[in-house]
């Protein structure tokens, strides 16, 4: 199936042409929608926007049958049955929201397949929470599968490692259908990962696809790089209102009237941010709020006006899913993770992207609040932070090194279809991204090595001394404010052992450090989130040997830091 063994082309070709207006495949879809009309297990790892969907809605519409389509997303179920829809394609769905008078006419529907002169379904999408939980839907397939006309295609968002628990419950169809052919797609996944997936599903060892029929999988990868998205981290203004007006003339000069995505820390923030571009543009952009608060039918709703346009902007948390086929804009990601798959969603169309990072080093102290609780949350902030930071590497380049470390993904993988391969290899460079085209000496650097110092110093005192300081309190300690005095925080232990009381006042001599530090609010708090999150605040580090660099941006820096 991967070279020359096409045997189904011609027909599928054709289908291709006829039913979804195409005229060639892309990546590794020939190969992968022939090895389904040949009834294989099938696990395919595409980048998000590569063209998943086509290679089980083309060998579902071929001959006859039912394909079951499983998918966790509900953006990504709306959108493409409505977009099979529109092509004439019989579908239907299954969600939590779908009423039971609607379940028993599509059970019926089902069952009957075309029998009754009624147009054969021929695919039913349904949550992995339907599947788990309904017994009637399961009874139904049953019947369906009777008659020999079953296929299965799970879109697993979940990258392996975290399975939802409904999904580890859809073991039980490869027992209960153990020939219908299961095709898994998914955006990523790493050596590591997918036995996870294959025992999740009840499939086979990977076999080679152009061996003999077996009760192998046949495996299919795409490279996960998509060179129509042009990375960049922009500054982000420290007031929120300057941040906003930013990002509103950003939008309207380079994205005027079109489409995109804002994905936010929180669901405040989402709503926030919606409802301030809107004012910014006297309504111009037009604004829309998606977030995991929002009921199913609201989603659903703002999901159609924004495929409409009359929606330009959707300001989301990640919970504004998979299945997006349109340009994108963003805001700021928690992770490399997120980040790389919040920018699949952008230019699905293959036209060029913007995927932008509006970033300020002070969100990292909401972030780290954010994420310090998971046990990986802090060490995932701080490769977010350093993508965010550097203005050196190739976006493309940080990525591969990023997930050939935390996902054993080869880095090579983002050039060439070999994702399997243990994390060796290389990448070339972009040649788009912000980094790839910057000016070498567009970049300022200043060295505060000597005012990381005395953060340091200071900040050891008082962790020594007195437990812990919030980091506003220690920015306006070492900036000599308020008379060099700090409030006590939670109580602690005195120099002579004498107990500190909470909010208990303290005064700092800042002379044994030099004197304060003559830098600016903003520019203190970003120095020290990058200190705290690069490792340098922690209690058992001692303040010698470092060199700190600060890269000076319009309006905003980044600090690099060599021990
Ligand atoms: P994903 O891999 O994220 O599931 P989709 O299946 O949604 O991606 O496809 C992304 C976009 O690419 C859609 O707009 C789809 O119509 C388009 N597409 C898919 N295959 C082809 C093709 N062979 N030729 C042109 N466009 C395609
Ligand atoms: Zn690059």
């Amino acid at each position: 199936y991967h070279n020359s063994n096409f045997v189904f082309s011609p027909q599928t070709l054709q289908k291709l042409n006829s039913t979804f207006g195409l005229d060639s495949f892309r990546l590794c879809q020939e190969g992968v929608i022939n090895a389904a009309m040949d009834d294989r297990d099938i696990v395919c790892v595409m980048p998000t926007g590569g063209g998943k969907s086509l290679t089980y809605q083309l060998p579902a519409v071929m001959g006859s049958g039912l394909t079951v389509v499983i998918s966790p997303l509900l953006a990504l179920i709306w959108d493409q049955v409505r977009a099979l829809k529109e092509i004439g394609v019989e579908c239907v769905m299954m969600t939590g929201a779908t009423s039971t008078s609607e379940q028993n006419a599509i059970y019926e529907r089902m069952k009957n397949g075309s029998s009754r002169g009624e147009k054969e379904i021929r695919l039913c999408y349904v949550t992995p929470e339907k599947v788990s939980k309904s017994k009637r839907l399961i009874s139904t397939l049953e019947k369906v599968n009777e008659n020999g006309r079953l296929h299965e295609a799970h879109c697993c968002s979940q990258l392996g490692h975290d399975f939802r628990p409904d999904y580890k419950k859809l073991s039980m169809l490869k027992t209960l259908f153990p020939r219908v052919p299961i095709q898994a797609v998914t955006a990523t996944l790493s050596s590591k990962t997918l036995p996870d997936l294959l025992k999740i599903l009840r499939l086979g060892p990977i076999t080679d696809g152009n061996a003999a029929k077996s009760t192998g999988t046949v495996f299919f990868s795409a490279p996960l790089f998509r060179p129509n998205l042009q990375y960049k981290v922009l500054p982000k203004a420290s007031s929120s209102k300057m941040a906003i007006a930013a990002m509103g003339q950003w939008i309207q000069q380079t994205h005027p009237g079109q489409s995109g995505i804002i994905y936010c820390l929180s669901k405040k923030d989402a709503e926030t941010v919606a409802e301030e571009l809107r004012e910014w543009s006297n309504g111009e952009i037009k604004t829309g709020v998606y977030h995991a608060g929002i009921e199913d039918y609201d989603k659903e709703r703002i999901h159609v006006k924004w495929r409409e346009g009359r929606i330009n902007v959707i300001c989301a948390t990640i919970a504004f899913g998979l299945g997006i086929d349109k340009g994108d804009v963003r805001y700021m990601s928690k992770s490399l993770e997120g980040y790389y798959q919040e920018t699949g969603r952008a230019g699905r169309d293959g036209e060029a992207s913007d995927c932008v990072l509006f970033y300020r080093g002070q969100d990292a102290a909401r972030l780290s609040s954010l994420t310090f609780q998971d046990t990986d949350g802090s060490s995932k902030l701080r490769e977010m932070l350093k993508f965010a930071q550097d203005l050196e590497t190739c976006r493309k380049v940080a990525f591969a090194r990023y997930f050939s470390a935390s996902a054993h993904l080869s880095a090579s993988a983002w050039d060439a279809p070999d994702t399997l391969s243990s994390s060796s290899g290389t990448t070339s460079k972009c040649g788009i991204c912000d980094n790839c085209t910057r000016e070498p000496d567009s970049i300022v650097t200043k060295d505060v090595s000597v005012e990381a110092w005395r953060i340091l110093k200071v900040a050891q005192y008082v962790q020594s001394e007195h437990g812990r300081v919030t980091l506003a309190n220690l920015s306006d300690l070492v900036r000599g404010l308020g008379g060099g005095t700090f409030s006590v925080v939670g109580g602690g232990e005195g120099r002579k052992g004498k107990r500190k009381a909470n909010g208990e006042k303290e005064k700092v001599d800042l002379d044994s450090v030099g004197g304060k530090i003559l830098l600016g609010k903003d520019d203190t708090e970003t120095l020290m989130i990058h200190l705290l999150l690069l490792g340098y605040l922690e209690d058992s580090y001692s303040a010698t040997a470092y060199n700190v660099n600060v890269y000076i941006m319009p309006s905003d820096q980044a600090v690099r830091l060599t021990r």
